[in-house]
């Protein structure tokens, strides 16, 4: 267990946050629709642990299918930086912040962060799918 205070932001700097994450719990990658479209690799916290400092005028979001979640992108450069949503498999509401958007982590803990593949695209999050290569 190694809690740091992280910050991150968009490309053209418009959006930043921080959040206090333990790369080192775990990080996910998904095969769904979505995340497979946005090679997705996030880290999925408890909304307190994730605090907007700027930006918020330059968000939008986008939602589909089930509505479980709003993947915010910065308007002016498109980066994805966070998604916000509610699926009870996973234990509720939950912030999922993209890793590659982390300004001040530490390559090593990066690297070094495990990642679990979900199969979200069967909502089968508690398992991994047989194929993770294309991720
Ligand atoms: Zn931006």
């Amino acid at each position: 267990m190694s809690l740091k205070k992280y910050t991150g932001s968009c490309h053209c700097g418009a959006v930043r946050y921080e959040a206090d994450l333990d790369l080192s719990a775990g990080t996910s990658r998904c095969n769904c629709s979505f995340c497979r479209k946005v090679r997705n690799w996030s880290i999925i916290v408890k909304p307190e642990s994730f605090h907007l400092l700027s930006g918020e005028e330059s968000l939008n979001f986008y939602e589909f299918n089930t509505k479980s979640s709003k993947h915010h992108f910065c308007k002016n450069c498109g980066v994805r930086t966070f998604s916000k949503g509610y699926i009870e498999e996973i234990g509720g509401a939950f912030v999922s912040v993209a890793i590659s958007t982390l300004d001040n982590a530490d390559l090593k803990d990066i690297i070094e962060a495990p990642v679990w593949y979900a199969d979200g695209l069967h909502n089968n999050w508690q398992n991994q799918p047989a194929e993770i290569r294309h991720l």
